[in-house]
Parts: C-alpha cells; structure tokens; sequence
C-alpha cells in the first residue's frame, strides 16, 4: 500500500510518499515560495536530490509539479498515480471535533474551515492542500490527521481556563495542545522499546524543537500538555514567548497602544529564544554566542532549560510518578547538553541519565544510567510515518 503523505503551509507544501508494506520512505520533498514569482520544488529519493527553480502560482499547481515529480524520479519507484492507494493531511487545529483520523467529506471539510478562526495560519493552507489534490487526484481516498486529536483525552479540569463559563464556551476557548501526532507516535514508540503496554506507563514526551511542548501520557491517554488554546501557550520556542500573565499583555497594550496584531505579532515572532537574547531563534546560535560571552543568549537558554524542569516536575505529580522520560524533534535529539542539564538535579525524582549513553543525536538510545528508576530515552519523531498510518486505517479500516 502506497501512501502520500502532504503538510500544506500557506506558501509550502511538504511531501512523503510511503511504502506501508515495509513503513519506508519512497520518496518526500517540498514546494516552496507557492505564490511568489521565483518558487522552489525539491525532490529526495535513494540518493537523488534534484532542486529545481520554477513559478509556482498556487497549491493546485504544487501538487501537479509534486505528482510529476514522483512519477519522473525513477529512484521513487512509483509506476502510475493510481499506485498510490490514499493521501494523508496534517491537520494543526481539529477543535472538540476530532479525536482521531478521518476520511474528508463535505461535513470534515467545513470543520476544518470553521477552525481556521483559530488557526489562520495554518488550517486554510491545509484546505488548499485538500482542494488541489481533490481537483488533481479527484476520487483518491484524502484522510486527514489532526495535531490536536491526541490530546482530546484530556480531563476537564486540565483544558479548561478560569474564564467565566459563557465565554469560554461560546468562543470555545479551552486547551487543545499541538504537536499530538509527534507525542502519540513516540509515547506509543517508547513503550515499544521498553517491552511494555502504553496502558501500563507513566510518560512524560519533550518536543523540544523551534515549537516545543511537553505532554504527560498516562495510560495510553493525554493527562496534559504545555500547549493551551494554541501553539503559544507553555515553553520557550524559538520566537514565541510561551507562559506569561495575561494581564502583562493587556499592560502592553495600553501603554505602548498595540492593536491585538501588533500584539501578536510580538507574541509569536519576536519574543522566546529570539526575543530574550536578541541573537537568534535558533538553539545552535544561542550556543555559539555564549560561547563569545552573550549573557542574554545564556539567559535565553537558562529560561529554557528551567521550563522543560518545571512542567516535568509539575506533570510527574500530576501522574503521581513517571516511567519513562521521551525527548525528541530538532532540540531534543540533537541537543546531549541540553538533555543533561534538564535533567540534572532531578535524582530525587529518580530520573539519572549516563552521559555516555547520552552522547547521541537522532537515534533511538535509553540514556539513563544504571540504577536511574525513570527510564530516559532519546526517540526521533517522525509523523509523516504516524499519518501514513492513521491514513491506511482511517481509509481502509482497522480505525
Ligand atoms: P520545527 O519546530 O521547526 O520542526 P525542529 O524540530 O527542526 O523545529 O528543531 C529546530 C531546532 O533544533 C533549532 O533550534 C535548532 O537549533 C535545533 N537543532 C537542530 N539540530 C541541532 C543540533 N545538531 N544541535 C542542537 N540543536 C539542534
């Protein structure tokens, strides 16, 4: 069973085309700069990359240039496009509606449009994504996979805000988190390595990359997560400023004269990592000016570190306990200094990684060292390969 795996942005369209009989990568790629006079369409496959610099007017246009493209690559090993079996959709904001995958319909889609309110930036670009393959590829079986659907487990008294009742319902204002396809796949992965039931585990999940957000799993089941109404709320992140009292905001805005824009603007793009140290969105940049004496840059990282330990802290008694501790994404598996120093400090809880062991990036390592009660692993992400999944069970059963 071939599977096409698209995350439609505003102006780029990522792309994995997967062969489920093994769970391997035939083929990905992306289109860049849609709708700009110069755009970018990158194919990778056994040891091809081809770049090519072309118009890309709009996703309709992408998603003809991305078929093409896999039945002219050779390496991909695609014949036809009636090979390819269905197409999986990263969906960022489902809402209370989805809990899990489903196959797109008139009633899905006008869900997914209706969310959009919450999230602008990324829900309509996902429809462009849809439409253009229904136009390209009309009849092929399109299942959509939500980033909050994991977290619908979640009880009452951890997404719901203090707000009077009237308002949080009628703007269905509540936590929903993000990133639930990357905690599902490496909560249920880790458990796998360990030999044990996701049923029978405590797991706290830290992706930590340019977004980050850290999950308790109890059980199989979402207990809570960093991320609230959207992806703001919580962590540090590259360029989003994450927890802070909501009236600091309102201050702002009176007296600096902000419009809600404005304001969101600093919220999301100029604040986090980049706004502390004035430096860099980027971990790796943030490395290397400590390295030249830039005490905001070690500020900047400090706040970090010290609130991946404070929400694993909070969620270890939330659970009351943890088994294992799961780091991944960009950050996460590449980053052995910042593991150690989240970690640090935390035998009291158990929690002892091997630095040896922890010498790694982007492989899947139990890095806790001996006599550690909290398992501590280092488990890369990969969610084209849980939407390729939850795309063949959602199109062809099992689901
Ligand atoms: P996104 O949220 O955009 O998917 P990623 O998961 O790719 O982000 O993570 C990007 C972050 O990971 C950046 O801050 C980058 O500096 C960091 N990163 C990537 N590779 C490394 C590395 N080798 N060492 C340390 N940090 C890294």
């Amino acid at each position: 069973m071939i599977i096409l795996v698209i995350n439609s942005g505003s102006s780029s369209l990522k792309f994995q085309l997967l062969n489920m009989d093994n769970e391997s990568v035939m083929a990905q790629g992306q289109v860049e700069k849609i709708g700009l006079p110069s755009g970018i369409f990158t194919i990778k496959a056994e040891g091809l990359k081809n770049k090519t610099e072309l118009e890309i007017p709009n996703h309709e246009v992408a998603v003809e240039l991305v078929l093409n493209g896999l039945l002219e690559t050779k390496e991909a090993g695609l014949k036809s496009l009636d090979d390819i079996d269905a197409i999986g959709h990263r969906i960022v904001q489902g809402g209370d509606t989805f809990s899990k995958a489903c196959l797109v319909d008139d009633a899905v889609r006008a869900k997914i449009e209706e969310y959009g309110a919450m999230a602008p930036l990324h829900n309509p670009a996902h429809l462009k994504g849809i439409d253009a393959c229904s136009k390209v590829m009309p009849g092929k079986p399109q299942v959509v996979v939500f980033d909050t659907a994991f977290h619908q487990t979640m009880p009452a008294m951890a997404y719901t805000y203090g707000l009077p009742k009237e308002y949080a319902e009628k703007h269905k204002i509540r936590r929903y988190g993000a990133h639930g396809t990357s905690h599902r796949y490496v909560s249920g992965r880790v458990a796998e390595l360990m030999g044990k039931p996701v049923e029978e585990l405590k797991i706290i999940t830290c992706h930590l990359g340019n977004g980050s957000s850290i999950t308790a799993v109890k059980n199989g089941k979402v207990l809570d997560t960093s991320m609230g109404f959207t992806p703001h709320e919580g962590m540090l992140m590259g360029t989003r400023c994450g927890d802070i009292d909501a009236t600091a905001v309102l201050y702002l805005m009176k007296h600096e004269g902000f419009t809600p824009e404005r304001m969101d603007q600093m919220l999301n793009k100029e604040s986090g990592l980049m706004g502390v140290s004035g430096v860099s969105s980027d971990f790796r940049e943030i490395d290397d000016a400590i390295a030249a004496g830039n005490e905001q840059a070690k500020l900047a990282r400090d706040i970090f570190i010290y609130r991946v330990k404070k929400y694993i802290g909070s969620y270890v008694a939330a659970m009351n306990g943890v088994d294992a501790i799961v780091f991944t994404a960009g950050i996460g598996e590449n980053g052995p200094d910042v593991r150690e120093e989240i970690c640090a400090d935390m035998d009291f809880l158990g929690i002892k990684i091997d630095a040896e062991k922890n010498n790694v990036r982007g492989k899947e390592v139990n890095i806790s060292a001996e006599g550690s009660s909290v398992q501590v692993w280092v488990v890369p992400t990969n969610e084209e390969l849980a939407i390729a999944q939850d795309t063949v069970a959602a199109a062809f059963g099992n689901n």
